[in-house]
């Protein structure tokens, strides 16, 4: 990245303006996702003869199988997305193209037709896919390597992705009551072609972040196919990519029930690629220091499915226990339960700052902030939050409904635990990542999130099974220790950042080998 360039960026409130172009669009591809996944399990299970229009007229399982699907696939195009913007187009491009995508998904899901309404939703995960990922490397682009304001910008941009979220579930709800469901797809749409025309103005402030990687950095780029038939020389990696591949065709197809198990088979042999992929990339990055970078930034995604594996609780089970089991009566009047789904995102936009402060006050007095320390630290917090869901069930086993305020602390844990985390993964993946391989990694980090959902929901449907009881004590238990884990082993874990986050604040360019994406 070209330093002088990164320099001269016109700034405004002490960030440079081409966040706050990246955080418009954001906010409305997020207005878009969320407002669209907000009606999405209602639409499916609603009747042909719901007053809001004909719904799908699915069952409840059917609905919530597909919608683990959408919610897992929408993260995990993010691989190939990553791909395409590292190997052909750059990110820059990549989100446009996502962002078109997404326009034409969203409208399409308008049109009141079954084929419409599959089209649309292939459309939506393709365009995620291509902009997440790639959205979120340009972010770290803006700053220079030693940048402190880095950490940061990413908090701020994670407000624009919450206030795209807040503001979708509570419009797109009322204009779903007044005009019914495809109104509700067709305002996603409009939010999209929002962003789109805030990414294609901004532009003027992209110049010089999310173009393709530069000749230099490209010259030892190794090709994907060449990366494969490597892996087809190399024998450890290929038996261990072969087993795999035949282990995800046993359990997926065979092992596991259900009318999508071949789903799970074809994932996990998707997934086996990847790996081998990682393998090769990793056995060609140019230096140990490149190569521990990598190996920290995949092993940090361990950290990464546990945390959304536990927090996605939030739109099933939890979901579940405001609408079934809380008393929700306040002042004469019920609480609406989809309410509580937007207490994350009012948190995160009242918090975001303050917990980067928190942070940043921490790294200046050289206390323990490394992300590593953030990212378990957050899961704790988070994990913590459902102890909350432990005194809600008791109050609900004593006294037949338990009280708002459980949920709502669970909630603010719950917050306060992402703000910790998730923002700071964001960063932490742009500084680590081997520049040629940025967007790839922003793809695996996504596709780690889209697991956790996946993990979230097999929770959850297991949780009838279970208890209530047993499933949020032992989500706390889990959290808890694994956290303390990572946090027992930050020494080692640091050592393979090669002191990646020790330069930041400092104008010492001669951090190890630092790259920048
Ligand atoms: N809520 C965040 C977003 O929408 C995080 C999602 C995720 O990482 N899976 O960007």
């Amino acid at each position: 990245m070209d330093q002088q360039a990164l320099e001269s960026q016109e700034q405004l409130w002490g960030h440079p303006k081409g966040l706050y172009v990246l955080f418009m669009t954001e906010m409305w591809e997020r207005f878009s996702y969320y407002g669209m996944r907000g009606l999405l399990t209602i639409y499916m299970a609603a009747e042909l003869s719901d007053a809001r229009g004909a719904g799908l007229g699915w069952t409840d399982a059917e609905s919530l199988k597909l919608y683990g699907w959408y919610t897992m696939l929408v993260y995990v195009m993010s691989i190939p997305g990553g791909l395409i913007a590292d190997k052909l187009i750059g990110q820059k491009k990549s989100v446009l193209i996502g962002a078109i995508i997404l326009v034409a998904g969203h409208g399409v899901l308008a049109i009141d037709a079954t084929w419409a309404f599959f089209t649309g939703l292939i459309l939506v995960i393709l365009g995620v896919g291509m902009l997440k990922p790639n959205i979120s490397t340009m972010v770290g682009g803006l700053y220079s390597k030693n940048d402190i304001r880095r950490d940061k910008g990413f908090s701020i941009f994670y407000i624009g992705i919450n206030l795209g979220s807040l503001i979708a579930t509570t419009v797109v709800g009322l204009v779903v009551l007044k005009w019914g469901w495809h109104a509700g797809f067709g305002l996603a749409g409009i939010g999209m072609a929002l962003g789109l025309i805030v990414y294609i103005y901004g532009q003027k402030y992209l110049t010089h972040v999310g173009n393709k990687t530069n000749e230099v950095e490209m010259k030892d780029q190794v090709k994907l196919t060449q990366l494969f038939s490597e892996l087809v020389g190399s024998p450890v990696p290929l038996a261990i990519v072969t087993g795999l591949i035949a282990a995800s065709i046993y359990f997926g197809g065979f092992v596991m029930t259900g009318i999508d198990h071949w789903g799970y088979a074809i994932l996990f042999v998707f997934l086996s690629f990847v790996v081998g992929m990682l393998m090769m990339i990793y056995k060609n990055l140019r230096s140990q220091i490149e190569k521990d970078r990598f190996l920290v930034v995949l092993l940090s995604f361990f950290l990464v499915i546990v945390f959304w594996g536990a927090f996605e609780q939030a739109g099933g089970l939890m979901n579940l226990y405001a609408e079934d089991k809380t008393d929700r009566m306040l002042l004469g009047w019920q609480v609406p339960t989809i309410w509580f789904q937007s207490l994350n995102a009012g948190f995160i936009i009242l918090f975001a700052v303050m917990v980067a402060n928190f942070w940043a006050n921490r790294k200046m007095k050289s206390k323990e902030a490394s992300s590593l320390f953030k990212m378990a630290t957050g899961t704790i917090i988070m994990g913590l939050g459902f102890v909350f869901m432990v005194f809600a069930v008791r109050d609900h086993q004593a006294n037949g409904s338990s009280a708002m305020y459980w949920l709502v602390l669970a909630y603010f844990f719950h917050t306060i635990g992402e703000l910790c985390s998730s923002p700071v993964s964001l960063s932490f993946v742009t500084k680590l990542a081997p520049v040629r391989y940025a967007s790839l990694m922003m793809g695996l980090y996504f596709a780690s999130t889209g697991l956790g959902n996946k993990v979230a929901g097999l929770i959850g449907e297991n949780a009838s099974h279970f208890g209530d009881y047993t499933i949020f004590a032992g989500i706390v238990v889990f959290t808890v220790i694994f956290g303390l884990g990572v946090i027992a082993l930050l020494k080692p874990l640091k050592r393979l950042t090669h002191g990646a986050e020790d330069k930041e604040g400092s104008t010492d360019d001669e951090a190890e080998g630092f790259e920048l994406a």
